[in-house]
């Protein structure tokens, strides 16, 4: 059957990306961290989708927030109104700070960062984008020129994308990890195991203020940063970076957009939004993934000014954004991180499960660096851990290979494609994280002998 299914795909689907997914599983259900395939083996979900299934599987109150809304109306556009969305509206504008306040529903993350992009422009009266090297920012015409990490960085030829006069003059700023080929500093590796542990934020904040002041970026409209860069491999921030880089643009009279795709609903475990554990107030915070729990969803959420601002030059319309059953489900995602306190379980399993694989890096002479946040961690594999070189793609993808056949599913970032990524729903225990050490413990000893 399954070779039948790779015949389908091949000839009437679009690719899978398998240096980042080698093999796909076909899959038949899932319930709660489990996934399960039609021969009957059982995977745990250490990847949640893709960081996207943020209260589990199939979650009980989620299925019956939809099953209820399935029966009554599925869809309006924005321009009706219904009460799921109102009453999703006042539920995720309380999780934010004044005064993000004004919420634009729309379905995806790409289409999230192109909305705000809009508006930087519209209320800056600014044309230049900020995006870091290593972010990624979506796969739209207009967020591919943000996004910039390894096979998803795409050379578009002129006059599409983000070259176009459409959307001029995206710059790439200085970020970039170890994992940027064209990253202009190599040293932050050293740097990147602990947010605070970095020396380096000076030199990055001076890289920052060259890139503010060429001349593609002379007219700052905004700067788009990703709390922690997940698909570039859970790439941290020196302590405080974030902080003077959103003061600088502001002086230049540009907004700062925090991208919450991954980071945001209590993922990162001590603040619910990635952006407060920087201590920042972005101007505009964008979101998707978990906020539907794998649910078609995503949201941007701005302050009035900035709203008024986009309204003045365009009528905000979209077919599909805050519909009946996106609402529904959304409010119910709310509910269950509140009521099943899964943010305090992103912060109490997160921590435990750092540990277990700094110990497994302590052990391995391949794992060069474990690092990130709550429930947002990344596993960088190399040649050694003197030269810092990554492990060829090859053996990367034996060892994920071998996990995914011991019943573990996890991630993979960076720009070769060196580093796992492990984002399990945020309902995971700490004897799920033990099995999963376990697993990746003993796929790393089978690629050692
Ligand atoms: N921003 C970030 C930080 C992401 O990780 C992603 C998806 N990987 C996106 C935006 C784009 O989201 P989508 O795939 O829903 O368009």
């Amino acid at each position: 059957a399954y070779s039948r299914v790779l015949e389908i795909h091949e000839q009437h689907l679009s690719p899978v990306p398998t240096a980042y997914f080698p093999t796909p599983l076909l899959l038949s259900q899932g319930h709660m961290e489990w996934l399960f395939d039609y021969e009957g083996n059982r995977y745990l979900d250490f990847f949640s989708g893709i960081v996207t299934v943020s209260v589990g599987h199939c979650h009980p109150k989620v299925n019956a927030a939809a099953q209820k809304q399935i029966g009554r109306l599925w869809h309006t556009s924005t321009v009706f109104f219904h009460p799921p969305i109102h009453e999703y509206a006042e539920k995720l504008s309380a999780l934010l700070p004044e005064p993000l306040k004004v919420i634009f529903l729309v379905n995806s993350g790409s289409e999230a960062n192109d909305l705000a992009m809009l508006m930087a422009r519209a209320h800056s009266n600014n044309t230049d984008i900020i995006s870091f090297r290593g972010a990624y920012h979506g796969c739209s015409p207009y967020t591919l020129g943000l996004t910039n990490v390894g096979l998803f960085k795409m050379e578009l030829p002129s006059g599409m994308g983000c070259q176009s006069t459409m959307c001029p003059d995206v710059f790439r700023g200085p970020w970039g990890g170890s994992h940027c080929r064209d990253s202009p500093v190599q040293t932050i590796r050293k740097c990147s195991c602990a947010p605070g542990c970095c020396q380096a934020k000076d030199q990055y904040i001076e890289q920052f203020k060259d890139t503010l002041s060429t001349s593609v970026a002379k007219s700052i409209a905004g700067f788009f940063a990703e709390p922690i860069q997940g698909v570039n491999g859970v790439v941290q921030y020196p302590k405080g970076f974030l902080k003077e880089a959103f003061e600088l643009v502001r002086e230049r009279g540009g907004v700062c957009i925090a991208d919450e795709v991954q980071t945001g609903f209590g993922r990162l475990g001590s603040h619910f939004w990635g952006f407060q554990t920087h201590d920042v107030l972005p101007d505009i915070v964008t979101m998707a993934k978990g906020i539907g729990n794998g649910f078609p969803m995503a949201a941007v959420v701005t302050t009035p000014e900035i709203a008024k601002s986009l309204a003045r030059r365009l009528h905000h319309f979209n077919t599909f954004g805050g519909n009946p059953m996106a609402c529904a489900i959304g409010s119910a995602v709310i509910e269950v991180i509140k009521e099943e306190n899964l943010q305090e379980n992103s912060q109490e399993v997160g921590t435990y499960m750092l540990l277990k694989f700094a110990k497994l890096r302590d052990e391995f002479e391949i794992i060069g660096d474990v690092r990130g946040k709550g429930l947002m961690v990344g596993i960088e594999m190399v040649k050694d851990k003197a030269s810092h070189q990554p492990l060829p793609c090859e053996e990367v993808n034996q060892i994920h290979q071998d996990c995914k056949c011991m019943g573990l599913l996890i991630g993979r970032g960076g720009i070769f494609s060196q580093t796992f990524r492990i984002a399990p729903s945020m309902c995971i225990t700490k004897p799920e994280v033990d099995f999963a050490v376990e697993v990746f413990r003993s796929a790393l000893i089978q690629h050692m002998e």
